[in-house]
């Protein structure tokens, strides 16, 4: 598999450094509020990468935090933390903010088709294995306390700006709202593995430690709980475009300290979905969640398959007239789809030969456009239904649009015979057997095939 990595701003072979077990981690969800289609556009990456990587021949161990605790307003450190003003917001407790916003992610997940991890570990549930890092860390001198806090100190690192092209003016990216400089810094780009202090609201929730009592930074998250389920060398490390800079670039430089050597291969990051206002952000209040475009009407897959026929690498900017073109291409996709009829043969040569060009189109950097051609290009050919049948199948473990749904049903949807049972029907009520029409009828619906008479004649329907 070729993939681009941001650590070397290339595309790349994939070589593991276990093919039997590659490891995977994915930066999760701040449940303060509901995930937005943006966030979501990263998850079905993901999964997509996860899915690609199982086609292609390679398990995989993934993992996923929960961050319930720790990520401030603005990602370099400052502001207020994001769980407390949802708690705020809503006059509930940061962990009924949580489980309720955990909860309604997993939803999410579950209609567009995203494989929950394997592991899902909560921030507020490895408070040791941060404590643990951050001993270490001070010990090593890559860390200082000042001012009640506990930071990594940057000057230590020569490549601390290795995943990234910013440098310390620009240190303004990541920051999310107004906020203050925050004068017990040494250096500008330093940033907080623990804190007891905190200028703004008193903190929830909260630990003993070696420093006092208090939480931990949002980036010492991430880095312990891959550490603790992954080990010291993962293979991949992913995320939104917009976790690189401070986010991963702190992930790489304090488990890098902490390890003494490198720590992750492969940075994959994926685009941001835009509105017409710029990039979708909680933060900015007014976004698009899955139960809007549920309550619209749209199914949720009709979305996954928006999001797959743009690569993960490009600014995807959502319109309700995309949505609806796709959401309609999808369901005509879907139609075809479901006239095969899953009679005959497969034919052996046939298969590997289209299913070499879909591992091409994955193992391309992800290509899930070209995936998608390619079932268009298998429907028109005039490969068998049965071989046809078999490849969408297969394919459908990698990109879960449910194009094959009622497995039992497909296996026996055919339209010839639908057709014939249509026109018998229409001659029995010629010759006002109208008992046997209705029997037809009756026989049809049990079959999940539902017909409706019109004035051009009458059409049929396959039930989902
Ligand atoms: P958060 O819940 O804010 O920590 O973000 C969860 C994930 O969504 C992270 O991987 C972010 O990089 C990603 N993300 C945030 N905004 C967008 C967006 N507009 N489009 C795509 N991904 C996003
Ligand atoms: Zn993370």
């Amino acid at each position: 598999m070729k993939i681009f990595n941001t650590l070397t701003k290339s595309v790349e072979e994939f070589v593991p450094n276990d093919a039997s077990c590659v490891t995977m981690y994915t930066c999760g969800p701040t449940v303060y509020h509901f995930a937005h289609i943006g966030n979501l556009r990263t998850y079905i990456f993901e999964d997509i990468l996860e899915k690609s990587l199982n086609y292609l021949g390679y398990p995989v161990k993934r993992v996923m935090n929960i961050t319930d605790v720790g990520h401030l307003a603005s990602d370099s450190d400052s502001g207020e933390d994001k769980m407390l003003k949802g708690a705020k917001r809503e006059n509930k407790s940061v962990l009924e903010i949580a489980a309720f916003y955990t909860e309604a992610f997993q939803k999410d997940t579950e209609s567009l088709n995203i494989k929950w991890p394997e592991i899902v570990s909560k921030a507020t549930d490895n408070i040791e294995e941060y404590i643990q890092i951050i001993t270490k860390l001070l010990e090593d001198g890559y860390a200082y306390q000042s001012g009640g806090n506990v930071y990594f100190d940057t000057s230590k690192l020569a490549d601390y700006y290795k995943l990234t092209n910013h440098h310390v003016d620009d240190m303004v990216i990541g920051v999310r709202e107004g906020v203050e400089e925050d004068s017990s810094k040494r250096n500008q780009a330093d940033f907080v593995l623990w804190f007891t202090k905190s200028k703004f609201e008193d903190q929830a929730l909260k630990w003993n430690s070696p420093w006092g009592v208090g939480y931990p930074g949002w980036h010492i998250e991430c880095s312990g709980i891959s550490m603790k389920y992954l080990g010291e060398n993962l293979d991949i490390h992913c995320g939104g475009v917009d976790n690189i800079f401070p986010h991963h670039t702190n992930e790489i430089a304090q488990s890098e300290a902490y390890l003494g050597h490198k720590w992750c291969n492969y940075w994959i990051h994926g685009e941001h979905l835009n509105d017409a206002m710029g990039k979708m952000a909680k933060s900015k209040g007014d976004f698009l969640t899955i139960s809007l475009l549920k309550e619209k009407g749209y199914n949720p897959l009709a979305y996954r398959f928006m999001c797959l026929n743009t690569s993960y690498r490009k600014v995807l900017v959502f319109s309700y007239e995309s949505l609806e073109n796709a959401s309609q291409a999808y369901q005509k996709l879907k139609n075809k789809v479901c006239a095969l009829k899953q009679v005959g043969e497969i034919k052996e040569d046939v298969f590997l030969s289209f299913d070499n060009q879909f591992k091409e189109a994955i193992g391309n950097d992800l290509n899930t456009a070209n995936a998608i051609t390619l079932i268009y290009d298998l429907l028109k050919s005039d490969v068998n239904d049965a071989t046809k049948y078999a490849l969408i199948k297969a394919w459908d473990r990698v990109l879960s649009l449910d194009l094959i749904q009622l497995e039992e049903f497909s296996s026996f949807v055919d339209t010839k015979y639908i057709e014939e049972q249509i026109a018998r029907r229409t001659e029995a009520k010629k010759n006002k057997n109208y008992a046997l029409a209705d029997e037809i009828r009756s026989s049809l619906e049990s079959q999940g095939i539902s017909i409706k008479d019109t004035r051009e004649g009458t059409t049929y329907e396959i039930k989902k």
